[in-house]
């Protein structure tokens, strides 16, 4: 049998691990903190299980993350990590530190297959899901380059599923991935500071609400399904009206207060005054936060973004008209870490082009 990678397992997966092997299940509690609270990869230094497990461990499991092959740092103080996997694919996670917090940008897939036009991830195409260690291993690896802020916190307070790929495509890795986020004896982040960020996969955001008690973000971009249809082939089969709806599921009766709408705004074609009356129309049923980004142009898109006076007109008319509307702060453009340009930049392109071409060929 292959040693098990233990860093993608939950509390849960650990349990059963341990169960498996013939130990106790407490000893998962111990090897989440080693792993996660003291980033211990090495079973030999997990000086509180005994010898004779330790041997066991380094014989059954293995403790494996990705390998950061280049950090950058933007002049504002955003920071990208390139990391390879063992696939020899790569994913992008970004940093970005505003005033006391630090959120970290969590890719879910290598590529994505919802091929929204505006995306630049999307225009890559989808190679493959992330395991959950190579997840949760961003945000490992993330706290390791970061250390402690002076008063000895990690500088990683929130976490967003907002990188390369649809999380919810990739449910039960992103769900073991976020259960870590979430428990005490990993990284211990309450569930308003792990925001998970769909296109709308209306059966998978009901699965949500009963598994993984998390903050949702939904990409809508388009307050008519016309338009939807043709920026995101996904409301094809979600239509507006039902992914509302199974936002409307997701707040009702939990404390999760509303939802985050992300609108990216295009020049002439979503951007309108039209647009933003349809926009309040269609939400006003909804508990929502309007999240509006102005569009981050990438090579080869025929999208530009809209003028600064329209997204200053288009935020007043939502505010005028009562809702809670921001513009997303474009961070990390000079290191091309801003939204929708995490390509996972693969130094072979042909390379990847073949392992794509390869995992097609082969069933799954
Ligand atoms: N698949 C998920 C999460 C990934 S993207 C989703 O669709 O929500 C995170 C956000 O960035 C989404 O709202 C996405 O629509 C937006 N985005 C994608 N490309 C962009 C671009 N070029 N400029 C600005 N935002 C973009």
């Amino acid at each position: 049998m292959a040693p098990t990678n233990l860093l993608g397992l939950d509390l849960a997966g650990l349990e059963g691990f341990f169960t498996e092997i013939g130990e106790k299940p407490f000893r998962a509690r111990q090897l989440l903190q080693w792993i996660h609270q003291y980033r211990v990869v090495n079973f030999e230094d997990m000086t509180n299980l005994s010898k004779t497990l330790r041997q066991t461990l380094s014989e059954k499991a293995t403790l494996s993350l990705p390998e950061v092959l280049h950090e950058y740092i933007s002049v504002d103080g955003t920071r990208k990590w390139v990391m390879r996997l063992s696939c020899g694919n790569a994913i992008e996670a970004v940093y970005i530190p505003e005033g006391d917090r630090g959120t970290l940008c969590v890719s879910s897939q290598v590529g994505c297959a919802l091929a929204c036009t505006f995306c630049s991830t999307g225009a890559q195409g989808f190679n493959r899901n992330l395991e959950a260690s190579e997840i949760i291993g961003q945000l490992w690896l993330a706290n390791k380059y970061l250390g402690k802020d002076p008063k000895g916190r990690r500088v990683v307070t929130n976490v967003v599923m907002m990188g390369m790929g649809e999380p919810l495509a990739n449910y039960n890795n992103v769900i073991a991935a976020m259960n870590l986020m979430r428990d005490d004896l990993a990284y211990g982040i309450s569930w308003r500071r792990v925001t998970l960020s769909t296109a709308g996969m209306v059966p998978m955001i009901d699965k949500l609400r009963e598994d993984c008690h998390v903050s949702l973000a939904v990409s809508l971009h388009a307050a008519n399904d016309k338009l939807r249809d043709e920026i995101i082939p996904l409301n094809k089969k979600y239509p507006i009206a039902v992914l509302l709806d199974a936002c409307k599921r997701y707040v009702e009766g939990h404390q999760r207060r509303h939802i985050t709408i992300e609108y990216v705004l295009l020049a002439g074609i979503n951007d309108s005054e039209k647009d933003a009356r349809d926009l309040m129309r269609i939400l006003k049923d909804l508990p929502t936060k309007i999240n509006l980004i102005p569009f981050n142009p990438f090579p080869g898109t025929n999208y530009t973004c809209s003028s600064k006076k329209v997204i200053a007109r288009f935020k007043q008319q939502l505010l005028d008209g009562g809702c809670i509307a921001t513009v997303r702060k474009t961070r990390g453009d000079d290191i091309v870490a801003a939204c929708g340009q995490l390509a996972g930049e693969v130094q072979d392109k042909t390379r990847r082009t073949q392992s794509i071409n390869k995992t097609e060929a082969i069933p799954a």
